[in-house]
């Protein structure tokens, strides 16, 4: 049966390798709707030309011409801006990839969620954001949410078959990242190319240094405390260089259950592009006898505060995980400008999360979307204005 697709992010990192498995399954089990990207026209229109969806859609408006001029003749519906990535996302398909990157995604990932089917969700930052009521949203809807960030996919399968009651905690494991050994002499030294340097994972650049802080985990106890419905108490860390194991879920009678695989996107993307069936894909198999050992350890909160940072936010709930995120988005894009150094996406971070936490703004309810897109536009304005106050000082 064929199985209608769009795909939000795909010229992204998560989006291109959803692109090479539909490709090598063969075009006649999927049909695409839609594809959308910010602001690469031209590596948009080469996807579009490739997979002939039905509606392209950019979300920078000044790519419109780029786009037009490439895709002249083919037929392919085109459309530009914020707004057009929505109704990308609002068009019938069975199965969505929700893999923008950053709260940016919130309005077309809420769209696809609201429109019901099946959502493939790689936008962790959406579900930071807004977790309690994109839930809400999808069981509203009856949506089916498959998680494709790896750890939680393993969750999702070494969970299969049991009762959550009978979950005493689940396991999210970490490279590490590229700072995994480094003293904090060098890390306040890191550079935005060695912090990009990822150990064992290929990703986009914003992922990237949230994985260097270890920020990137500290997302994913959140978005895991949300899509398993758990307590942060009962998500824990563990670095694990390899990336081998990516997540374990303990059991009441002591036993636990793991997933393991190569470190590869491929492999999550193709579970939740192929479930509750399996996809064959060419993916690097594991081969143990060869690794022969696996490293496991606690992770060190004094050099890597990130993880500690949101377990605060998510303890103290409302905007906070929000403010968290805003102001993450805004220190890591500085960093990778060069405006602030690698310690100091950490700082801002606490300092954001603190003027939202003791601030006059601590009781406001999050009761929709749009009070989240505010705080998020409040928490980015108050973070750019503290990093420029202290580049000016
Ligand atoms: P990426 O930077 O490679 O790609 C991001 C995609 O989002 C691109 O297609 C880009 O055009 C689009 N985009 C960016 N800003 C946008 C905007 N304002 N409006 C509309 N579209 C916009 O990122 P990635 O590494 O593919 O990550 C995507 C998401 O998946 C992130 O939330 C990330 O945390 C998550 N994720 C990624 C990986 C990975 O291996 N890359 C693993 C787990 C989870
Ligand atoms: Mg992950």
């Amino acid at each position: 049966m064929t199985r209608s697709v769009t795909i939000l992010g795909s010229t992204g990192s998560v989006g291109q390798a959803t692109i090479d498995l539909i490709a090598s399954a063969g075009r006649d089990r999927f049909e695409i709707v839609a594809l959308t990207a910010n602001s690469n026209a031209q590596a948009l229109a080469a996807q579009a030309l490739e997979l002939r969806p039905r509606f392209v859609a950019l979300a920078r408006e000044d790519g419109y011409e780029a786009l037009s001029h490439a895709l002249a003749g083919s037929g392919i519906e085109i459309g530009v801006g914020a707004g057009a990535v929505c109704e990308a996302a609002s068009m019938e398909a069975d199965w969505t990839m929700a893999a923008i990157v950053g709260a940016a995604g919130l309005p077309p990932t809420l769209d696809a969620v609201r429109r019901g089917r099946t959502v493939a969700f790689a936008n962790k930052e959406a579900l930071v954001c807004a977790g309690d009521l994109f839930m809400a949203e999808a069981a509203r809807a009856g949506t089916c949410l498959l998680p494709v960030d790896s750890e939680h996919n393993a969750i999702f399968q070494a969970m299969a078959g049991s009762r959550r009651e009978h979950v005493r905690r689940i396991v999210l494991t970490a490279s590490g990242g590229p700072f995994r050994t480094a003293s904090r002499e060098a890390m306040r030294a890191a550079t935005p190319a060695g912090a990009l340097a990822h150990p064992t994972w290929s990703m986009g650049a914003k992922i990237s240094i949230d994985s260097a802080t270890m920020m990137n985990k500290g997302l994913e106890i959140i978005e895991a405390c949300h899509l398993f419905d758990l307590p942060h108490e009962r998500v824990d860390v563990l670095v694990h260089p390899e990336s081998i194991v990516h997540g374990l879920v303990e059991y009441a009678d002591g036993g636990l259950i793991a997933q393991l695989g190569c470190p590869d996107m491929r492999t999550p993307i193709a579970h939740a592009l192929a479930w509750p069936e399996r996809l064959d894909t060419d993916v690097e198999r594991l081969d143990l006898a060869r690794l022969g050992r696996l490293h496991f350890e606690a992770p060190d909160p004094q050099r890597f505060p990130a993880l500690d940072l949101a377990r605060q936010a998510i303890a103290a709930g409302g905007g906070a995980p929000a403010v968290l995120n805003a102001a993450n988005e805004i220190a890591v894009s500085a960093f990778l400008d060069c405006k602030i150094g690698f310690l100091d996406i950490a700082d801002r971070v606490s300092e954001a999360l603190d003027w939202w936490v003791h601030g006059p703004f601590s009781d406001e309810r999050i009761d929709s979307f749009e009070d989240v897109l505010r705080i998020d536009r409040e928490a980015r304005r108050a973070t750019r204005e503290r990093i420029a106050v202290r580049a000016a000082g």
